[in-house]
């Protein structure tokens, strides 16, 4: 049988399919890489805004009508959209559906399905997903690792803890021999994720720590870079920040959502710290990593965001000069504290306007920091090619870089570019 994945959201789903595809292709499936191949096609789903749920109901119905044609056999659903609303996937017209903590059990699942049932699987399976469970990567060089499940901080807006669960972390050894398998495959780069990544092995209650990983993983020759994602900004510890400074190894990029300039919305949103703890945290990671970037996620529109909270969230994105901001529109997700209690009072009008008038400060904070880039000489890793024929890649502080070269270039080469010039958003430059 034929298997076509759809993921949506984060790098965890990503994370999540490859675990998936590499369980049923070593049970004697197929994995294609379009639908009109398939016989099966799995969404592996988000739900942390509502244009993502909006996007895989309709995949869901325009796959459902294929389905009804002969097209495809069957359709599942796998990610957080499974734990949020089985039942009424089925309804839909699904014919099995997987919980995000239940996916070592897909092929099972899909025989199931494949001899008539309707399972809905949402068994808490998390324990399993261990290093010896089969990956399908169709990327060599670098490698997505979850290194801690779910998520203990349960702030208002967000489902993560609802579907994903609390916080569990992987022993440090299951990761490193996953590392040692990573490797053997050529595997050069490695992210290691998860909801609060600098929560990973508090649990474990042993002194294990992201630190401690990122050190151990720096151990192995043949790794060159290590990144980490996504951080909640007091789990950051001085011990993290000194690894990361220290270690030539430890990509100097932090991801750390912000999400309001405003104590008053942060309080309502249980984001346990203050606007100007936050740009403190800032100011300690850049004096002790003097070239380290900083980026962050950004919600606008929160129930009951005045233009006074707004503005405080512009002063804050301005004094902390991100080098990338991911903005996001409010928008409620039922099953949330938020959706239950606040009104979703801010005009929509009002939240697009605010988005915008961010978005432009953004880039305008973009292309100022890129314009520091010009003339230097970066180490780029080669992630692949543009359509017109340069290559991509991004240096060490997660800088996107495309390049051209006289030479062909394989993908996870280390080279040397020249950056000739900047824009808001990648840089451009010649192979040196
Ligand atoms: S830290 Fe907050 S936003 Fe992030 S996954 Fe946990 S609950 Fe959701």
């Amino acid at each position: 049988m034929k298997v076509y994945f759809k993921t949506y959201g984060c790098q965890m789903n990503e994370n999540d399919t490859e675990v998936m595809a590499g369980i049923l292709l070593k049970e004697g499936f197929e994995i294609v890489d379009q639908v009109e191949l398939a016989d099966v096609v799995i969404l592996n789903t988000c739900v942390v805004r509502q244009k993502s749920q909006d996007k895989y109901h309709s995949a869901l119905g325009q796959l459902v009508k294929l389905k009804k044609e002969g097209k495809i056999k069957l359709v599942g659903v796998a990610g957080c959209g499974s734990n949020l609303e089985g039942e009424e996937l089925i309804a839909l017209g699904a014919d099995f559906v997987i919980g995000s903590r239940s996916i070592v059990d897909i092929a099972d699942v899909l025989r199931r399905a494949a001899a008539g049932e309707k399972p809905i699987h949402l068994e808490d399976r998390v324990p399993l997903l261990n290093a010896d469970l089969p990956r399908f990567r169709t990327v060599k060089h670098h490698a997505w690792i979850t290194i801690i499940h779910g998520c203990n901080r349960f702030c208002t807006y967000c489902i993560v803890p609802y579907t994903r669960g609390r916080e569990r972390s992987r022993p440090m050894s299951d990761v490193l021999k996953e590392i040692e398998k990573l490797i053997a495959e050529g595997t050069i780069e490695i992210t290691f994720l998860g909801q609060n990544v600098d929560a990973y092995g508090k649990d474990l209650k042993d002194g294990t720590s992201l630190a401690r990983l990122i050190e151990e993983a720096s151990k192995f020759e043949q790794i060159r870079r290590i990144w980490f994602l996504t951080s909640y900004p007091t789990d950051i510890t001085d011990e993290l920040i000194e690894v990361v400074a220290e270690n030539p190894k430890a990509a100097k990029s932090f991801h750390i959502p912000v999400q309001s300039g405003s104590d008053r919305i942060l309080r309502m949103m249980n984001r346990r710290y203050t606007s100007a703890q936050f740009l403190e945290l800032v100011e300690k990671i850049r004096s002790k990593i003097p070239d380290v970037s900083v980026s962050s996620d950004v919600i606008v529109g929160f129930p009951t965001e005045t233009e006074e909270d707004y503005r405080q969230t512009v002063d804050l994105v301005k004094r902390a000069k991100f080098e990338r901001l991911n903005l996001a529109v409010y928008s409620p997700r039922p099953g949330t504290v938020a959706a239950k209690y606040f009104k979703d009072d801010v005009p929509k009008s009002v939240k697009i306007k605010r988005l915008n008038e961010l978005l432009e400060i953004q880039k305008q904070i973009n292309a100022e920091l890129n314009r520091a880039y010009l003339g230097r000489s970066v180490e780029i890793i080669v992630e692949g090619r543009t359509k017109d024929g340069s290559y991509y890649g991004r240096d060490i502080r997660n800088k996107i870089v495309i390049f051209t070269s006289d030479e062909e270039l394989r993908n996870g080469e280390t080279v040397r570019v020249k950056v000739e010039r900047t824009t808001a958003g990648p840089v451009y430059g010649r192979k040196e």
